[in-house]
């Protein structure tokens, strides 16, 4: 990798694809296009069939042996791994930056330490890894469980979160016993390259691979391949419907966590200090191209007017610009076309009624950045939810304000959306908080913060937002399949034949 003289990253060979643990160079190759500038900075290996095909089968090779290392050696392995990560750190900040348009001082604070956790978390994990005997069986029998491994599993991920995505996946995997093929977004596939890359004398080879490229071309390979155990896909929902109906034939099973519309419901008692902050952290972290974002806030009509007023205002503030220099608090979007259909899908919500109380603003940066996917924080006030801006997922910084009376009316209208990820409520009413917590249909529900996601807190959603959940115990599970084994002790039997 080298620095160009303006200061930008740019990496000169075409990355190759990671098959049995060396380098597979790869002729046709896809552009690596920088959100904060346009230019090309980079060349990732456009895979075919054969080159997902090897992956595979060096991961099914890999499997053989990996499956039977012990639970010791690959919690070693797991917090080696973590241990690069730490040792590296200064080296991911800007490569994500460069990336994805994440600003660097969130690649630096969020990105890097949250993906070591996760190695370190499921080290951990892997020690406890065990079976059952089943007590309820009858005395003349010895009935037990074990946990196996499922075999190769397919690691597909976003392009919004690249390292932490690719973290949620393989350190499970692995810990479970699988090995695996990756396959990162065609918008941002040199940091798990690199990644890989980084780790690769952590492993034996073949226990990980890459394949980069399009979903419909190295993606669809992969999740065709019948040699695949299991999916585990992060993305959007229609690649979920596609990706599911495609390896329907295989019956292989899918991990899949999805899009969100998440919603915060404020009680008429809310502390509006802490939660201006939290609403802001809840939508613009991560240029709002989050699933777990809080993209809509339904508040009750004593405090709506004022918490509107103070976040237009604050949004107004944040500093869009170089996702690089450490001062800015908001980068590009991941490209131009997607910056292009966010600033779209608020034209339309305009058309429906919304009103724009900040942003929805185009900025122009000048210089290198011209040619950036800029966009500002935006907030849309739709008192009455009835827009597109409350209910379909934009991923990128847009807020929806909502107004409330009634309480039922503020849960139903919270739940009635497709999706069902993350969900908050914010009050000092104690009672108000637990019952609108059990009615939200989430799998992740805050109440008065937005965004905690301690490890082994379980990430996931429920209706369109998918199934599954990554980040816990329960999530070396799904890398598993049990196996029970039931000794007869005796040799009576009673009698059936002749
Ligand atoms: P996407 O669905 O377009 O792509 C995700 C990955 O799937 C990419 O690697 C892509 O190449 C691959 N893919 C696409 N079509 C495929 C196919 N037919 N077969 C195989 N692979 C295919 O999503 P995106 O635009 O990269 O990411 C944004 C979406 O991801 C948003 O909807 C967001 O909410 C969601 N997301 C969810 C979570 C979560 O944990 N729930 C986390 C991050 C992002």
């Amino acid at each position: 990798m080298t620095t160009v003289a303006t200061g930008r990253l740019t990496i000169d060979r075409p990355l190759p694809a990671i098959v049995g643990g060396e380098r597979r160079p790869v002729a046709k190759t896809l552009p690596a296009v920088e959100p904060a500038t346009g230019r090309t900075w980079a060349h990732v290996a456009d895979c075919d069939a054969e080159v997902v095909a090897e992956a595979v089968g060096a991961a099914a090779a890999a499997f053989e042996t990996w499956r039977t290392t012990s639970l010791a050696e690959r919690q070693a392995v797991l917090w080696s791994i973590a241990d690069r990560l730490t040792a590296t750190a200064a080296e991911w900040p800007a490569l994500l930056a460069t990336e994805n348009g994440r600003a660097i001082r969130e690649a630096e604070l969020i990105d890097v330490p949250t993906a070591a956790e996760i190695f370190r978390y499921f080290a951990g994990m892997a020690r406890g890894i065990h079976g059952e005997t089943i007590q309820g069986a009858p005395e003349s029998s010895h009935v037990y469980t074990t946990r196996r491994p499922l075999g190769v599993i397919a690691a597909i991920v976003p392009w919004n979160s690249p390292l932490i995505s690719v973290a949620h996946k393989l350190a499970p995997a692995l810990a479970a016993g699988n090995t695996v093929v990756v396959k990162p977004s065609e918008l941002a596939s040199v940091s798990t390259v690199r990644f890989v890359e980084a780790i690769a004398d952590l492993l034996p080879p073949g226990v990980v691979n890459v394949v980069t490229g399009l979903g419909a071309s190295a993606g669809d390979a992969l999740v065709t391949d019948p040699r695949v155990a299991k999916i585990s896909f992060t993305g959007g929902t229609a690649s979920a419907r596609t990706i599911l109906s495609r390896a329907g034939g295989a019956l292989t099973p899918a991990l899949m966590e999805l899009g969100g519309k998440g919603s915060l419901v404020v009680g008429p008692d809310a502390d509006l200090d802490t939660l201006t902050d939290d609403v802001l952290t809840g939508i613009f972290a991560a240029n709002g191209e989050v699933c777990f974002a809080s993209s809509r806030v339904l508040a009750h009509a004593d405090v709506h007017d004022e918490l509107l007023e103070r976040v237009a205002a604050r949004a107004e503030r944040i500093r869009v610009g170089d996702p690089l220099d450490p001062s800015t608090q908001l980068g590009p979007l991941i490209s131009v076309a997607h910056r292009d259909r966010v600033a779209g899908a608020v034209d339309k919500a305009v058309a429906e009624g919304v009103t724009v109380a900040a942003g929805h603003v185009v900025p122009e940066l000048g210089g290198d950045l011209g040619g950036g996917a800029f966009y500002r924080p935006t907030v849309l006030a739709d008192p009455d939810g009835r827009t597109s801006a409350s209910c379909d997922e934009f991923f990128g910084p847009v807020l929806t304000v909502e107004r409330w009376t009634d309480e039922d009316d503020a849960v139903a209208r919270a739940n009635a959306v497709a999706y069902g990820l993350a969900s908050g409520v914010w009050t000092t009413d104690l009672a108000r908080a637990h019952r609108i917590a059990a009615r939200l249909e989430a799998g992740m529900v805050w109440v008065n913060t937005w965004f905690a996601t301690p490890l082994g807190q379980p990430q996931g959603g429920v209706k369109a937002s998918g199934f599954g959940r990554e980040g816990a115990a329960e999530t070396i599970t799904e890398y598993q399949a049990t196996k029970v084994v039931n000794v007869s002790l005796d040799n009576a039997r009673p009698p059936m034949w002749d």
